[in-house]
């Protein structure tokens, strides 16, 4: 008995040998396979991948955006809330200013201002101021324009007013109301404030000088800094005119004007509801993109704004949006992974649902879908099909005489040894059952198929493995070939019956034979 394992390694020199570019692989047969219910499975696996992702992502990116949105609406919130406190703080503050103004007004109408009034209304003045931190000073000018009394200046000699904005406007206007001025600075010791000042009148309606209070912007810009300290972002009042009175924090040096609060998307929305309201602009002091909400006092025309800077509102959406993306990252790569893997599991299920496993050929099921798919080419192409039925002549004397683990080697052997002898793409051989095997030759007529099954019966016993003792020799077997021609009334069925009686022809006619 020669040893089967060296015939094997002399059969596998030649399987290399013969081994051509043309040689088809089982997964290049699948692929000409037409599309089973396994497919279905592979791109459904596939789809649930894709689906959970987006899933994820999209849930993510819903969360992520109603987090921005919580943040606007917040901001929204506090930004009106403090603009309007503030306001009415600044209100306040002026009205108060303004009461002081048109006492006095009426004092000095009523009383004069004599040396005595001048001194009692001095002590006034200057127990008003003490006791009021927004008050910067209060002032009553004659006619001319010199200082008469003043809080801060017990005597006040050679100090006129009459270049004053304000005083200008009362001499020559005779409304008695208030009037808001812009900031200036004092006279006395430099500080910056705003004016609130009221006309006063001769018994007969003629000018007779003014009263002034002037309100401290250091109180503001102390109130704002103090608020804006905690809040974060900026806090200004400015007049209608766009005039900054005050800005914390304090307006940068290097911006030369105050009047510029009023310009560019911030102008635009303050003019289309000038009352209050939230808005969305770029600073035009430093660029920076800010929202907030903005407050009108009601008597005076200065408005409050109140803003934080977007990048800042959306710094906790930021941190949150980083950590649950490096979350969602690696969730969506455990995803992948895991879902790669069954795709690949999937796969290789379905590839071994059609796969002989011994022989590494196409299965009975995949032949017989194959198959059909031929038959129907065929049909429409016109070109013949032919079939080579192949069955190992005493096998089960092989078996019995070797065992069945090297009749497992041998068939293996034979499967590998057809397969080689394939040429054409489109060629293909299966596992039919037990040690058959079949040989599908698609374009291929009878005199074709013939000299094609008489190639693999020649390979076959130069494999050279050794019968039975008994029977002595080499392994062989016998085939049966049958020729389908399009338009042949009998279809599939026949064909393989035609293939299996020529086989069978073949093993009566002595075995190691080709029939017809
Ligand atoms: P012949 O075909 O020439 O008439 O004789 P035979 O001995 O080959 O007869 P038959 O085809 O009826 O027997 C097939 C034998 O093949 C039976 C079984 O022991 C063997 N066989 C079938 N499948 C396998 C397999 O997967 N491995 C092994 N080792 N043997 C198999
Ligand atoms: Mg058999
Ligand atoms: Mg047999």
């Amino acid at each position: 008995m020669q040893s089967l394992a060296k015939n094997h390694a002399y059969a596998g020199q030649r399987l290399k040998k013969m081994s051509s570019p043309r040689r088809r692989t089982f997964a290049s047969f699948l692929k000409d396979r037409p599309p089973a219910r396994n497919v279905g499975l592979r791109s459904g696996t596939v789809s649930l991948i894709v689906c959970v992702c987006v899933a994820l992502i999209g849930t993510e990116a819903w969360q992520s955006h109603q987090v921005y949105r919580d943040n606007i609406r917040r901001n929204e919130i506090v930004t009106q809330n403090t603009a309007r406190s503030m306001a009415e703080q600044a209100e306040t503050t002026l009205v108060t200013a303004d009461t002081i103004v048109a006492s006095l007004v009426e004092r000095v109408e009523a009383e004069g201002t004599g040396p005595e009034a001048r001194t009692r209304l001095y002590h006034l003045m200057t127990s008003l101021a003490a006791a009021l931190p927004a008050i910067h000073e209060m002032g009553i000018m004659d006619s001319r324009g010199n200082a008469i009394v003043k809080s801060l200046v017990a005597h006040p000699v050679g100090l006129n007013y009459a270049e004053r904005d304000y005083f200008r406007f009362h001499a020559t206007h005779t409304d008695r109301g208030p009037l808001l001025g812009e900031r200036i600075k004092s006279k006395v010791d430099g500080t910056i404030n705003v004016t609130v000042t009221r006309r006063i009148d001769n018994p007969d309606g003629s000018f007779a000088g003014v009263v002034v209070t002037s309100v401290a912007m250091s109180f503001f810009q102390h109130l704002f800094d103090q608020v804006q300290a905690k809040s974060g972002g900026i806090i200004s009042l400015f007049a209608d005119d766009g005039t900054f009175l005050v800005r914390s924090p304090p307006m940068p040096e290097d911006v030369a004007s105050w009047a510029v609060a009023g310009s560019g998307e911030l102008g635009v929305q303050l003019r289309r509801h000038p009352d209050a309201g939230t808005v969305t602009f770029t600073s035009v002091v430093d660029g920076v993109r800010r929202r907030g909400a903005y407050s009108r006092l009601g008597l005076f025309p200065l408005t409050v704004l109140v803003a934080q800077s977007e990048w800042d509102i959306q710094s906790s959406w930021r941190t949150e949006l980083r950590t649950h993306a490096i979350i969602l990252g690696c969730v969506l790569i455990v995803v992948i992974t895991l879902g790669r893997r069954a795709a690949k599991a999937t796969r290789m299920l379905e590839q071994q649902a059609l796969q002989d496993g011994l022989t590494g050929l196409p299965n009975r099921r995949a032949f017989d879908a194959r198959l059909e798919q031929e038959l129907r080419r065929a049909e429409r192409s016109g070109q013949p099909l032919s079939v080579i039925m192949i069955d190992i002549d005493h096998f089960k004397a092989y078996n019995d005489y070797h065992g069945h683990f090297a009749g497992d080697e041998c068939l293996r052997a034979v499967a590998n040894t057809i397969r080689n002898c394939l040429r054409r793409a489109s060629d293909f051989a299966a596992r039919y059952g037990g040690e058959e095997i079949v040989v599908v030759l698609p374009g291929a007529d009878a005199g074709q198929a013939r000299a094609v099954a008489h190639a693999m019966r020649r390979s076959v016993r130069l494999l050279a493995a050794p019968q039975a003792d008994h029977l002595g020799g080499v392994v062989t077997f016998s085939a049966g070939v049958a020729t389908y021609w399009p338009g042949e009334a009998a279809g599939l069925r026949a064909l393989l019956d035609d293939a299996d009686a020529a086989l069978y022809a073949a093993k009566a006619a002595g075995r190691d034979t080709i029939m017809p």
